[in-house]
């Protein structure tokens, strides 16, 4: 017998609440706890209800043992007294800057063909390399933050949340905020800050493209060292970034002349049709991806909510799990940030698309029953693309 979807979701709580009742009460505090708002979702709406405070961690721990929400999030920002409201009644004692990288605000291939609430091995792989261009790109080279200040959030679905928990920080306004995401994601940078265009060889009208150095400091020596970089990665790297064919051979196989003329502020030395449109393009891939919503919210918005670090995600199943920079490169969610274990559940399953947990494959499945892992079944049946049986 099929159940109901609000049976099903009875039943995600249910293993939800065994799953915070084994942890230690630590494993689930953002940190500094008693000062922060905390809001909870049910299924439908991720924050439902705000403007919550906990005194202590085993305070926050029973809670979410006993009155389970299918989401919970904090506040990025630390307050006198967390419940007040309105706002400007919690008394504003700083904020993390957060990061938020999600799959679906990167260009990706693989999301036309699955769609954007599917995610895939390369949505997440894709997310990971995003995440870390930001730490060992930007925020350690340019910004000067140092590896133990960075903590990285696996989301619980398609992404990463970086926060950055430092005195430096913690009392910027919005504006700082702002300028630093505009930095990030390469916002109203354009091909003419970085090139130009010179007259050389007197009156034969020849002219040069002139632009970066590696040794250039910020996003110019970045521009500069990430092309050599690229390619040196070979031709399919080039392709896969977007160059046509023809031209990402070109520039591998003259790759150590380019990289000659480039290191001289020279980017002339081959022939690339539509120059100004071929290199701005390069540029924008070299921009952490973030989503105009977390432009305003996230990095921006003092007052924002986000995930809570350690708690279930009740989109996927999957633990919002802290990583540490270390485990970070060989960190796969899908064995990794699994909470959920028990008996297998019987499901009734229509997924066009492979799941694939704990190195197992499971489908794709058109409307068949099959017996699965607890952390599959309910991955599916959260996406909605399954029903539970009883
Ligand atoms: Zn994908």
């Amino acid at each position: 017998m099929e159940l109901t979807r609000e049976q099903g979701y009875t039943a995600a709580l249910k293993l939800f609440s065994e799953y915070y009742q084994k942890q230690d009460a630590s494993t689930l505090s953002p940190g500094k706890t008693n000062m922060r708002e905390f809001g909870i979702g049910d299924f439908e709406r991720k924050i439902k209800f705000r403007h919550m405070e906990f005194k202590d961690n085993s305070e926050l721990k029973n809670y979410l043992s006993t009155k389970t929400p299918a989401f919970v999030s904090c506040s990025t920002a630390y307050y006198a007294h967390p419940s007040f409201r309105p706002m400007e009644n919690k008394g504003w004692l700083g904020s993390e800057l957060v990061f938020d990288i999600d799959a679906t605000d990167i260009r990706l291939d693989c999301q036309k063909s699955h769609g954007t609430s599917w995610v895939c091995d390369n949505c997440l792989t894709k997310a990971k390399e995003e995440t870390i261009k930001l730490i060992d790109e930007f925020l350690v080279p340019d910004f000067g933050f140092s590896k133990s200040d960075i903590k990285i959030n696996f989301s619980g679905n398609r992404g990463y949340h970086i926060h950055i928990d430092n005195e430096s920080v913690l009392n910027l306004d919005s504006n700082a905020r702002k300028e630093i995401s505009s930095y990030i994601t390469g916002a109203g940078i354009s091909f003419d800050d970085f090139f130009n265009t010179e007259e050389i060889g007197g009156g034969k009208r020849i002219k040069r493209l002139t632009g970066p150095k590696p040794s250039d400091p910020g996003w110019r020596g970045k521009i500069a060292r990430n092309v050599i970089k690229d390619m040196e990665k070979g031709p399919e790297y080039l392709i896969s970034t977007g160059i046509d064919k023809k031209t990402a051979r070109n520039l591998y196989n003259k790759r150590a002349l380019i990289e000659m003329g480039i290191n001289n502020g020279n980017w002339d030395i081959v022939y690339i049709k539509d120059k100004a449109q071929f290199w701005s393009e390069v540029i924008k891939n070299r921009a952490v991806a973030q989503s105009d919503k977390i432009d305003e919210n996230v990095t921006n918005d003092t007052g924002h909510m986000i995930r809570l670090p350690g708690t279930i995600h009740g989109g996927t199943g999957l633990l919002s799990k802290r990583v540490s920079m270390s485990e970070l490169q060989s960190f796969d969610p899908m064995s990794d940030a699994i909470a959920l274990h028990g008996e297998t559940i019987k499901v009734k399953a229509n997924a066009r698309n492979i799941l694939i947990m704990k190195g197992e494959s499971f489908g794709p499945f058109s409307d068949e029953v099959a017996d699965l892992p607890v952390y599959a079944a309910m991955y599916l049946f959260l996406k909605g693309a399954a029903v539970l049986s009883a």
